[in-house]
């Protein structure tokens, strides 16, 4: 008999929100991988958990992976978990999964708490539809080019970041669009938990005061309002409109094409006004 593949879900911050099942299946697992395995022996002490634990990272996971697909193979139970909240969820285990789907090893998701839909909920912005984004991209004009993409979906958007770039991604949401509501929530689920929703030019002024730039952050932007009679590029001439997007990291015939989509204009039209300045 084959092991099964159990991805299991641990607490983001508060411990009491790991749950019965998860607990009894670390309990049960032959063997437990994990990302840091002095980050998880705190919470398997924690528990009374005593099955051994193994490191399933990023920068081991293409030797790793034949590794648990062997052990799986021979009749070993394998639990995966993250350092905290849903493996695979800006995490490792994709490749783990894929793997194990390919040799028909059973795989289950043992759920649990994650951030970026705690946060979500807590946030007052829509939660009929949203999108989650992971981390964004560094660079400065990267990072624009996916932010203009993000916040033209009428979708909420989710994403995580670091303490040291939430101004950084405020003030780049602030250019695309200073009109847009934002929720940023903080240490969630811990003693210090915050979430604070406002507008994002709000939000910038707040940092550092009321919302203190350390531990986790998670961002959610509000969608892009089709409906609304304000579109974001109406105080914005066709020739800044365009720009706006070439700064953002597009070429120009890109620009120009965007624009035309967002005003429902002729490509030509618009390529008429920005080229005859
Ligand atoms: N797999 C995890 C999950 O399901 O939420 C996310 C892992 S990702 C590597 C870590 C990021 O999640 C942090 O940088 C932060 O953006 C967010 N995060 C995790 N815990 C958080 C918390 N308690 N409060 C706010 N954000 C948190």
């Amino acid at each position: 008999m084959r092991g099964t593949l159990y991805l299991v879900g641990t607490p983001i911050g508060n411990l009491e929100d790991i749950t019965y099942r998860a607990v009894r299946i670390l309990k049960e697992a032959d063997i437990i991988y994990c990302e840091d395995t002095r980050v998880t022996k705190k919470l398997c002490q924690h528990f009374e958990i005593t099955a051994p634990l193994k490191a399933y990272h990023d920068h081991n996971k293409e030797v790793m992976t034949e590794q648990v697909i062997d052990s799986l193979n021979n009749g070993l139970n394998c639990a995966l978990v993250s350092d905290a909240g849903l493996p695979l969820i800006s995490d490792p285990g994709y490749e783990l999964v894929i793997a194990a789907r390919e040799n028909e090893i059973k795989v289950e998701s043992i759920p649990g708490p994650n951030a970026a839909l705690t946060a979500l909920m807590t946030s007052g912005l829509s939660s009929y539809s949203f999108l989650f984004d992971g981390f964004l991209p560094r660079k400065d004009n990267e990072k624009k080019q996916r932010l203009s993409h993000l916040m033209a979906l009428p979708h909420t958007i989710i994403i995580y970041e670091s303490p040291y770039r939430v101004k950084h991604t405020l003030e780049t949401i602030k250019i695309i669009d200073e009109d847009r509501m934002v929720s940023i929530a903080r240490e969630l689920t811990k003693k210090f938990e915050q979430v604070e929703t406002m507008l994002v030019t709000e939000a910038i002024k707040a940092l550092d005061d009321t919302i203190k730039l350390k531990g986790e952050f998670v961002i959610c932007i509000a969608p892009y309002d089709k409906q609304s009679e304000n579109n974001w590029w109406d105080k914005l001439s066709i020739v800044d409109h365009v720009e706006h997007y070439i700064e953002s990291g597009m070429k120009s015939k890109e620009a120009i094409k965007q624009t035309s989509v967002d005003r429902q204009m002729k490509k030509q039209d618009v390529y008429q006004a920005y080229h005859i300045q």
